[in-house]
């Protein structure tokens, strides 16, 4: 009978950091460095072995032995992600970072075997899983900049020079530290793309949340994940929390549905403001935790109050996301987090319902960007209707097409419905590249509800973006919570224009605002609607002879 083994640690590999690795700076410099329960979690977790591992001594199975593959830790500024880093890259390239087995009776590991003279040893329990060292580590430190490596680098180097490293790893360099076993440890940016992934064994990417496609590092990461692949490697990433409008490679692997990425991101809840000083206090209190002076950490709780009061006055945005743990949208987005309704969105009482009163907004593309369609209903809920015997909803992306063009018979089936199912009293059209089908429309559904708006006009689209945002800012309009048109709403640049007024663009090729705008048309036909009487209450007035 075979029983099921539950998945565990590989305890040996965090006992052996708090043998081997020293604190690298401040006070306590040179004393033996312990884990804060942060990162013992997020260790403990990145060294889950699966229960159903099995291991060959001629053959051993690498990476695919643990749970995760890759793990991701969000934390603010000073906690403490660096020196958790370095520690990381000892284990990997000095220690116990591999699987080795089920201990049976008996099982131990004892430095001196292990090319260490410090002494010490290891009794196994019974059934828990053994570790042993890279042949070969080829560990590279990837960040954005030279600076930004060196948070990590340089903590490493008197992590390893002043403990009893030191003795396994003789010499460690400026530039880059030689590892038993003919290993080494590299810091790597962007401009090293040759060095790229090869063969590496363990990368740790430090600020990932400033990782994106234009600066390369989304394809820096990509090739990274390849190469750690073929080794049967992983990568750890560390992070503040991003501006979820630049996609990073942060942003991507937290959203990512991929279950074998460990995610530890905890945000301080959504009730307190950062922008209130008695607040703020409290949030960093919640997200330093452990770490503050106060409750035996490195962090004093008044300088990072002052730090981030420093930084609120040039970057509010971001200083939130440094010291407050929050994902904030930064500068020039659109709309604040808390103006679109995330996480309490409305659903419509009048969707499906056939013949409720909506009016409606369309922003048409040819094959780069989408083709959306989002209706308001009478009472002034936004949302995204559905179409056809899927119940497809009405964005069409067009790389998802034949061709990667928008469908137009999609597009004309989907207006057909929407006319037919509905009550519509009044539907903006941006008429690029659909002028034809538009003009159809209007013919069949009638010249006072099918309307060309264009959104290339700067002072009406300045003007309804200054009415969609104060409705949503008073409640007075909700939306649904499609998930396309979050993400567009989010995308949504201000661009400045003359006068002091702003239209709206997209951040890159990439990120499109589509959804977004056919929001702002079907509100502005809705508010439009209004004001000449939509959803008035029919007053009967009686005369009696
Ligand atoms: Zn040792």
């Amino acid at each position: 009978m075979t029983r099921e083994r539950p998945d565990r640690t590989l305890a040996i590999g965090l006992d052996w950091i708090e043998q081997h690795c020293v604190v690298p700076d401040g006070f306590k410099r040179g004393r033996p460095f312990r884990l804060y329960d942060f990162q013992l979690r997020y260790l403990a977790a990145f060294y889950l072995v699966k229960g159903t591992a099995e291991w060959d001594p001629d053959d051993p199975q690498l990476g695919p032995a643990f749970v995760y593959r890759r793990g991701l830790l969000a934390d603010p500024q000073k906690k403490g992600k660096g020196p958790l880093s370095s520690a990381h890259v000892c284990l990997e390239g000095a220690g116990p970072a591999l699987f080795a087995g089920w201990a049976g009776p008996g099982d131990g590991y004892s430095c001196r075997a292990n090319g260490c003279g410090c002494g010490w040893e290891y009794a196994y329990e019974i059934g828990e899983p053994m570790g042993m060292h890279w042949p070969t580590p080829l560990i590279q430190i990837t960040a954005l900049s030279e600076e930004q490596t060196d948070n990590i680098y340089g903590a490493l180097r008197p992590m390893i020079e002043l403990g009893p490293l030191a003795d396994v790893i003789p010499a460690t360099g400026e530039q880059f530290i030689r590892l038993p076993g003919g290993g080494r440890i590299d810091t790597v940016t962007s401009s090293a793309q040759s060095r790229l992934g090869q063969r590496v064994t363990f990368v740790p990417q430090d600020e990932v949340g400033l990782w994106t496609e234009a600066n390369r590092m989304m394809k820096v990461a990509d090739t990274q994940y390849r190469g750690l692949a073929g080794m049967g490697g992983r990568a750890s990433l560390t992070t503040n929390a991003w501006d979820p409008a630049e996609r990073s490679v942060a942003q991507m692997q937290y959203e990512s549905r991929a279950r074998d990425v460990y995610r530890q991101f905890i945000q301080p809840p959504a009730n307190l403001s950062y922008r209130n000083k008695v607040e703020r206090r409290r949030i960093h209190r919640l997200v330093y935790g452990e770490a503050l002076k106060e409750n035996g950490g490195h962090v004093d709780l008044d300088a990072i109050e002052a730090e981030a009061a420093d930084l609120l006055e040039r970057d509010p945005a971001q200083a939130e996301r440094f010291f407050g743990n929050r994902i904030v949208y930064g500068q020039g987005s659109w709309l604040k987090q808390d103006v679109w309704p995330f996480g309490k969105a409305a659903r419509p009482a009048t969707d499906g319902f056939p013949k409720s009163k909506v009016c409606g907004g369309f922003d048409g593309s040819l094959n780069n960007d989408f083709t959306a369609i989002r209706l308001e209903t009478v009472d002034g809920v936004v949302f995204t209707p559905r179409y056809g015997p899927d119940r497809r909803p009405t964005i069409w992306n067009p790389a998802e097409w034949p061709g990667e063009e928008i469908p137009r018979g999609e597009v004309r089936a989907a207006i057909s419905e929407v006319f037919d199912v509905y009550d519509v009293e009044r539907f903006y059209f941006d008429p690029e590249d659909w002028e034809s089908e538009i003009d159809a429309w209007a013919a069949a559904h009638g010249e006072k509800r099918v309307l060309y708006w264009r959104t290339n006009r700067i002072t009406p689209m300045y003007d309804a973006l200054r009415r969609i945002e104060t409705d949503l800012i008073t409640g007075t309009l909700l939306s649904d919570d499609c998930p396309i048109t979050q993400v567009h709403v989010a995308n949504a640049r201000k661009v400045a224009k003359a006068g002091q007024k702003y239209v709206l663009g997209k951040p890159n090729e990439h990120q499109k605002i589509d959804a977004a705008m056919a929001t702002i048309l079907a509100h502005e036909a809705a508010a439009d609607a209004r004001i000449d009487g939509w959803g008035r209450r029919k007053v009967a007035y009686a005369y009696s002879a």
